[in-house]
């Protein structure tokens, strides 16, 4: 897989693919954004360009040197993960003590630091030296979803790349040309968050259970009748998985914007939910368009509440009886 197959991030592929013709590509690099678009990927791309047989600014997949990276067995491509949730002094003693080294096979050694946030400080500050003067012939890569947990004097001694989550008509056509029905590719692109490998690993079986539990929570908070057991659902005595209400709401306010799109006459091909049109119709004919708008902003308000981390137990709370509230002025 070169650069092409990599979806999304076409600004930072392209900064990459320019440094590596011109052989200019800084040797400490830092790919920092959400999980699941494609930093490990890129990385490893970079250490096969830097080490391919056919070509010097990309990988070409099939030379003896690009599968073995692939294979995780070529010698000079070392991939580190954390060990048990941490990455430790020791791991990175290897690193350093391996970087020294000339390459065995290839042009290049290349190091990639998987969730390099859960560093902890001895570990981190054993990688200042190498990070600030590597051999010319060593490239280290660390990768995060968290820059802000990695220590100010590691960040600054490497380029930063910022990747951003990828656009959901992006994620839509990938998942398209793997096989998926547009339809539920659709879908599936709208509940991700621009996370590629999250979208392909949805098990639309379970999505759909999901965004029937969030239609009847919708129907309820609507009506106010029988809502009480199904916020039961969310309630402190049974747990909150910050994730999961977070989804819910999100499915939530994805209906909310249909029910607007509706009530505005927008084509159906705009809906985010076709299939569950004929029940958002239905639904649009008793709710005025003022109280759909209030629905989608506070749960807009709930999401970017949950984001900020504050107290999911009170939140639910919270979030549920304002809405309720809110949803009979
Ligand atoms: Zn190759």
């Amino acid at each position: 897989m070169g650069f092409k197959d990599v979806i999304g991030n076409n600004g930072v592929k392209k900064i990459l693919h320019r440094a590596l013709k011109q052989k200019k590509l800084p040797n400490s690099l830092l790919f920092a954004g959400p999980e699941g678009i494609g930093k490990k990927q890129t990385a490893l791309i970079v250490a096969k360009a830097l080490n391919c047989l056919k070509k010097t600014s990309d990988a070409c997949e099939e030379c003896t040197h690009c599968k073995a990276i692939n294979n995780r067995n070529f010698p000079d491509v070392m991939v580190i993960s954390p060990a048990k949730d941490v990455l430790k002094i020791d791991q990175m003693r290897l690193l350093k003590d391996t970087a020294y080294m000339k390459p065995m096979a290839g042009r290049k050694r290349v190091f990639i630091v998987c969730e390099a946030e859960k560093m902890n400080d001895e570990a981190s500050n054993s990688l200042l030296k190498i990070l600030e003067e590597p051999p010319p012939f060593s490239h280290i890569t660390l990768v995060t979803p968290n820059p802000y947990r990695i220590i100010p004097t590691l960040k600054s001694r490497c380029q930063i790349f910022l990747f951003s989550p990828i656009p959901k008509e992006e994620i839509q056509k990938a998942l398209v040309a793997r096989g998926f029905q547009p339809e539920k590719a659709k879908i599936l692109s709208l509940l991700v968050d621009g996370n590629l490998k999250e979208a392909l690993s949805l098990d639309w079986e379970e999505v759909r259970s999901q965004r029937n539990q969030a239609w009847d929570l919708f129907l309820a908070l609507h009506r106010r009748e029988k809502a009480a057991p199904l916020l039961k659902q969310y309630s402190v005595s049974r747990g909150v998985i910050k994730e999961d209400l977070e989804k819910t709401l999100e499915i939530l306010a994805l209906f909310c914007r249909d029910v607007i799109l509706i009530k505005e006459q927008a084509e159906p091909e705009f809906l985010l939910n076709p299939d569950f049109e004929q029940d958002l119709r239905g639904l649009a004919r008793s709710v005025p368009l003022s109280q759909a708008m209030d629905f989608l902003s506070e749960m807009d308000f709930a999401i970017a509440a949950l984001r900020r981390n504050l107290n999911v137990n009170v939140l639910v709370s919270s979030i549920f009886s304002n809405f309720l509230e809110r949803s009979h002025v």
